[in-house]
């Protein structure tokens, strides 16, 4: 089954919508657009506002301020159930005495729909249910019983399918599974899903694009690699991954680079991947992903190429996993300095107690305002 449309009714625009309950702001007044057809998910941790935010898509919550537009249409006023969008929620909320087929038909049934056949199996093939279909709920895995909650929340053929932590009940390994199976339906369908979790690495695996919500607001939006590589805020950058920052400040600009003083040495990095004002004499937080720091032994310091960040330190911990050594590094710049290397490469001079240096790209800098928060 393919819905594929060139329209824009698929498209999701909040403009100043917000929340209160009281004197509580739960959300923020935010604008926020999602395209049609994209993968988007809410990110954050518990209490962001996430939630709150896909419910007043779905209308399950009245906003207090702003409009929620699906496509050219304001449906901010509109019960749920007139709203083109489906939601599938944690708990699936299938019928426990319905079998397969008729939890993913009810949805058509209730229209008064009565040859619903041809559409059903469709659906249970999509989800890889096929052969499940006579089935009850009860003897299905909770990963099959998620996928039975997909397809019934796409049989009436939403704009927009609302996901509200739906694999938050499997375990680990099935989750995974499961993050892979929803994208592929969601290429498959070709309609919008907003995805709302608290789990950073299902929002970058499946989504195109990630709002990273903190206290009511959207911190920072992009694609995944964009808001790992380049996080603006210290949140975001340590919501997504570990980041080793470095004190600093700004020293001045060489083209379009931007130099900055940290202890005794020099860092530099492109322009654009600086976020805080870069007068000369601000404090920056100089940020870099433990992946794109290389160490080198102190003796073979003379080897370490011209133009990459550098600062010298002494290993304290060396942890073997398997395919990498996650080091953590005492620098006078920065304490416990992360540093994940793959063990193809590995030294082994490199353990605690030896002198190294800590080296990478200018490339894979960043810096953010110290003051921020
Ligand atoms: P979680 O992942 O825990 O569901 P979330 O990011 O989805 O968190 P929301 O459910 O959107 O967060 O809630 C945002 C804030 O609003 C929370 O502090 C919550 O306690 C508060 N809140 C939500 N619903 C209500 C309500 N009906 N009355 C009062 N406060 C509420």
């Amino acid at each position: 089954m393919t819905t594929m449309t060139n329209d824009n009714s698929g498209d999701v625009r909040l403009s100043g919508i917000g929340k209160t309950y009281g004197h509580f702001t739960a959300v923020h007044p935010l604008d926020l657009t999602v395209p049609q057809g994209s993968f988007f998910a809410l990110l954050g941790a518990s209490g962001c506002g996430k939630t709150t935010t896909l419910r007043m898509i779905a209308g399950l919550e009245e906003p207090t301020s702003g409009t929620v537009h699906l496509g050219d249409q304001d449906v901010t006023r509109l019960p749920p159930y007139k709203r083109p969008v489906n939601t599938v929620f944690q708990s699936y909320a299938l019928f426990p005495h319905l079998d397969i087929f008729e939890n993913v038909a009810f949805g058509l049934r209730r229209r008064g729909i009565k040859s619903v056949k041809k559409q059903v199996e469709e659906m249970l093939d999509l989800v890889q249910l096929g052969e499940q279909a006579r089935k009850k709920p009860h003897q299905l895995s909770g990963g099959q019983q998620q996928r039975v909650a997909v397809a019934r929340a796409l049989i009436n053929h939403p704009k927009v399918l609302l996901l509200d932590e739906p694999l938050g009940a499997l375990d680990l390994k099935l989750r995974r599974q499961m993050q892979l199976e929803l994208k592929r339906i969601q290429t498959e369908v070709g309609i919008t899903f907003v995805h709302v979790t608290h789990d950073q690495e299902e929002a970058m695996t499946m989504a195109d694009r990630v709002a990273v919500m903190n206290a009511g607001r959207v911190e920072q939006l992009g694609a995944p690699a964009d808001l790992y590589e380049h996080p603006r805020t210290t949140f975001v950058a340590n919501f997504l991954g570990t980041s080793n920052f470095i004190e600093a400040e700004v020293d001045g600009r060489s083209g379009d680079e931007i130099v900055l003083r940290a202890g005794a040495g020099k860092l530099v990095l492109p322009g654009e991947r600086c976020s805080a004002p870069a007068d000369a004499g601000g404090k920056v937080l100089a940020g870099v992903r433990p992946e794109k720091v290389s160490l080198t032994h102190v003796d073979d310091a003379g080897e370490i190429p011209e133009g990459r960040n550098r600062i010298t330190g002494k290993i304290a911990d060396a942890a073997f996993i398997g395919v990498s050594t996650q080091y953590v590094v005492d620098s006078p710049v920065c304490r416990e300095f992360a540093v994940y290397v793959q063990n193809v490469d590995r030294d082994p001079r490199l353990a605690p107690g030896a002198d190294v240096v800590l080296h990478w790209s200018p490339a894979h800098t960043f810096a953010l305002d110290a003051s921020q928060d």
